[in-house]
């Protein structure tokens, strides 16, 4: 059988490796075609090579055995009909099973390109890690998980950080507003300024088109040397769009089987949709590629997807998780601890006597405990922080 993978990212990667452990009798024949010239890397350790404590070597994924890897060519079309793809370098490839693993792309706000570092491929980040040595004042813009932890690596650097977000508190998709602020505390405390409720519409530049800084829509300039943007990614499906595949949240539509609307085309990671995933997570990507293995090789072909519980972990130099819902009800027990002097926080929802949403800023020996209820649904004690205190709202 002849399976094409479109994408040689985290899910892509993971999907060839495991076809190759799992076709002990050799039936498959695997093509990955990724558009990157890196092969397949871990792109969670991104910020490892930033803070200097990864080289890119570090950042390889265990391969394919068998697979036929291009890196630096793309698929540019998808023929259903004729159950085949085109690529950039003139070749076409025909299939039995077409897997879609083509990602996210950065979202990029609208500023000038030649000053504006996007924060997605090693590519970025070589070329970020070049230009840095020139650059003592560095704006990020976008206060999700990735604008937080670059922020605090920088500042962790010796550079001057402010981080603009457009939202009200930091990681808005995450934490409660005491959580975000919390956090907030935290990169203060590490010499991050955050603007937050602000946009950068503009960028002024000084003699010579040399940055001078980032104007936002307030009408303040921040000074910044460089300009590095986390503002989130959005699905790559324009293969999938071309192909009139069904489309679904903005992803390409999946079942549990991981099949899309055409039987012979299957989807994976960041550009899959399925509603039991949280998008723009390698964990979900990784699972679904395991469940994908196991149904083309043949070792499971009734094997389904069923969801991935989502847990946030940011490595920003202080412990920060957060799960589920944080939004508490009437009906909800809320149990929290806060000590502002170790920018701690913790807290938790109880819904139905288990954890419908977690959020712990700075280390406290029960989160791994909370993380297992959430993720099992495991009942919660009258009072999970071991203290008669917890306090409850
Ligand atoms: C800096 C950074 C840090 C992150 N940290 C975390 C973290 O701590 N925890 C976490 O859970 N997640 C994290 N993520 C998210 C995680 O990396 C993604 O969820 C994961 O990479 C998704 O895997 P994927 O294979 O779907 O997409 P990707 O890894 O993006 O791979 C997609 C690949 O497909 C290629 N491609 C696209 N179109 C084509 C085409 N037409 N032809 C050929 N190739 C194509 C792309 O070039 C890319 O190489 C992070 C992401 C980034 C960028």
């Amino acid at each position: 059988m002849r399976v094409v993978i479109v994408g040689g990212g985290m899910a892509g990667t993971r999907l060839a490796a495991e076809l190759s452990t799992r076709d002990t009798a050799g039936r498959l024949s695997v093509t990955v075609v990724g558009a990157e010239q890196a092969p397949g890397y871990n792109r969670v350790l991104l910020g490892d090579l930033l803070a200097g404590q990864l080289s890119t070597s570090d950042l390889r994924l265990p391969g394919s055995t068998t697979a036929a890897v291009r890196t630096g060519d793309s698929v540019v079309g998808l023929d259903l009909a004729h159950r085949s793809v085109r690529l950039r370098s003139g070749a076409t490839l025909g299939y039995d099973a077409l897997v879609l693993a083509t990602g996210s792309a950065p979202v990029l706000p609208p500023l000038p390109a030649p000053h504006v570092y996007p924060l997605r491929t090693v590519a970025d980040y070589t070329r970020l890690l070049d230009a840095l040595p020139g650059a003592s004042r560095v704006v990020v813009v976008g206060g999700g998980p990735l604008g937080v932890e670059t922020a605090s690596t920088l500042a962790g650097r010796g550079i001057e950080v402010a981080l603009v977000h457009r939202h009200g508190r930091l990681l808005p998709a995450d934490l409660d507003a005491e959580g975000g602020g919390a956090l907030r505390r935290f990169l203060r405390s590490r010499g991050v300024t955050t603007w937050l409720a602000s946009a950068a519409v503009g960028l002024r530049t000084a003699r010579r088109g040399r940055l001078d800084g980032v104007e936002l829509d307030g009408g303040r300039c921040v000074p910044a040397d460089l300009v590095v943007v986390a503002c989130g990614a959005q699905p790559r499906v324009a293969l999938a769009r071309g192909a009139g595949l069904r489309l679904a949240a903005g992803g390409v539509a999946v079942d549990d089987a991981l099949r899309t609307s055409d039987p012979h085309v299957y989807a994976v990671g960041d550009c899959a949709a399925h509603p039991g995933a949280r998008r723009g997570h390698a964990t979900p990507a990784w699972s679904q590629a395991g469940v994908l293995a196991d149904r083309l090789s043949g070792r499971d072909p009734a094997a389904r997807y069923r969801g991935t519980p989502h847990v946030l972990r940011l490595r920003a130099g202080l412990e920060v998780v957060a799960a589920g819902d944080q939004e508490a009800s009437q009906t909800d027990r809320v149990v929290q601890v806060a000590d502002g002097t170790r920018h701690a926080y913790h807290r938790l929802v109880v819904r139905a006597g288990r954890v419908a949403g977690l959020v712990a800023i700075g280390e406290h020996d029960a989160v791994p405990t909370f993380v297992d209820w959430y993720e099992r649904g495991t009942p919660v004690p009258a009072a999970p922080f071991g203290m008669p205190s917890d306090r409850r709202s």
